[in-house]
């Protein structure tokens, strides 16, 4: 396993799991033990953790984690197997798991900034958010939303500067991330949209139209790259992450290889149930793609297709989403935002394609098992809120 995160340490319970006895080591390029990431901008920012262990006994599972040794290459053998070139020397390996996630996009500028990926990043940008200091985030998005929600309830100045004309534009469109930005306002945070950032520069930002926001500390949240420029010069097949199968296994020269599988935020695999490419950044396909993966790599038909699944926890709300809706042909809504919670169906005909809930988290479990098995929803009864998802199924 390349890449001591969630989807690699599934990785190797998985092999566990499904009968591998040999040797399972996991190269992770960070310092500590596998750990959990999303509560990196909750739990951890809040102070009520120093370390999210992962639920997984690496140990019993005799498992060997090389933490602090960074996969610098990859040679391929011609039938199967390969060796890893890593910071320690080189490790040939029968079979690979490649799960080395994603790194944070930065913005130009010589500044101090700050991204919140790693646990050293949360504790860092955690012990610098202290009452009255003006916290600049840059980027309206998931993570934006939660460290803004954080570093305001720690008494900071917080502005929030979004490129976009709303919140969550690219997540879930303009409409539905313009009821987001009164959250913000609620919670004090300044929320400035359509504001281009130039660069970062030592004590604040430099906007695009000349002008300039002053800040303490900046926090840059503008979404992730998948971490694959390691595989260079590998033969693998990339693209904007690892190009993987249904089965989630990699190719060289568009020839599969069967030793070879790509999981989590570094994954660009082939969904049969959407006929294209996802590239899913959420801990769901992180936490259950790699049981299909462990699978292909002993040789068991699976194909992983999952409608994907993440929440987000933003100004006091659970926002939960499930399913997949760049192709849905309508938009309904379960009742309405002023009223604090409510959910957002996409669908095509009468089948419901993706939702959106508000601190609504039944229908969200409900919706998510309608999804999944495709059944035709009445969408009359859907739009009611007062009527569980379920019910909307046509008999
Ligand atoms: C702050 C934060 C909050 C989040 N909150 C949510 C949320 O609320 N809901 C949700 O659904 N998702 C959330 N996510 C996304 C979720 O955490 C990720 O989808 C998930 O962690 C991906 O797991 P992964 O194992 O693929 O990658 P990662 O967790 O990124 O793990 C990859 C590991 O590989 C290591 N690595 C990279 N390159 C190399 C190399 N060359 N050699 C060796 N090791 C290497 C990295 O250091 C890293 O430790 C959040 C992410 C972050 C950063």
């Amino acid at each position: 396993m390349v890449g001591g995160g969630l989807a690699g340490v599934r990785a190797a319970e998985s092999l566990r799991k499904h009968g591998y006895g040999g040797a399972l080591v996991v190269v992770g390029a960070e310092r500590h033990l596998p750990y959990d990431r999303p509560p990196l901008t909750k739990a951890v920012l809040k102070g009520e953790t120093d370390f999210p262990a992962l639920d997984a006994d690496l140990p019993a599972l005799d498992v060997e984690v090389r933490a602090g040794e960074r996969a610098t290459g990859l040679r391929l053998d011609a039938g199967r197997g390969g060796t890893l070139a890593t910071t320690a020397g080189d490790l040939a390996f029968d079979g690979l798991v490649i799960a080395t996630g994603a790194t944070p996009i930065r913005l130009p500028g010589e500044g101090p900034q700050h991204v919140i990926r790693t646990l050293d990043d949360s504790l860092d940008v955690r012990s610098r958010l202290v009452p009255g200091a003006r916290v600049v985030i840059i980027g309206a998005g998931w993570i934006g939303a939660e460290v803004a929600t954080t570093a305001a309830k720690k008494g900071c100045a917080v502005t929030v500067v979004e490129a976009a004309a709303t919140p969550l534009a690219n997540a879930l469109g303009p409409e539905l991330g313009a009821l987001t930005a009164p959250w913000y306002a609620e919670a004090g945070v300044e929320l400035r949209t359509g504001v281009k950032v130039a660069s970062v520069d030592h004590g604040g930002l430099a906007l695009a139209d000349g002008g300039r926001i002053p800040a303490d500390l900046v926090v840059t949240g503008v979404g992730v790259r998948p971490e694959v420029a390691w595989l260079d010069g590998s033969g693998l097949d990339v693209e904007r992450g690892v190009l993987a199968d249904a089965s989630l296994r990699a190719s060289a020269g568009g020839v599969v290889r069967n030793d070879v599988v790509a999981v989590g935020d570094c994954a660009a695999w082939w969904s049969n149930r959407y006929g294209r490419r996802l590239l899913v950044e959420h801990w769901d396909t992180a936490l259950n793609a790699p049981e299909t993966a462990a699978r292909t790599l002993l040789g068991e038909e699976a194909a992983y297709d999952v409608a994907p699944y993440f929440w987000s926890e933003q100004f006091d709300r659970f926002v939960q989403y499930a399913g997949h809706h760049s192709a849905a042909e309508r938009m309904i809504y379960r009742g309405a935002p002023e009223d604090g919670a409510w959910a957002v169906a996409w669908l095509t005909g009468d089948r419901l394609d993706a939702i959106l809930t508000v601190d609504r988290p039944r229908d969200l479990v409900q919706a998510k098992r309608v999804i999944a098995a495709g059944t035709p929803v009445d969408p009359a009864l859907l739009a009611d809120p007062a009527v569980p998802v379920r019910a909307s199924v046509k008999s």
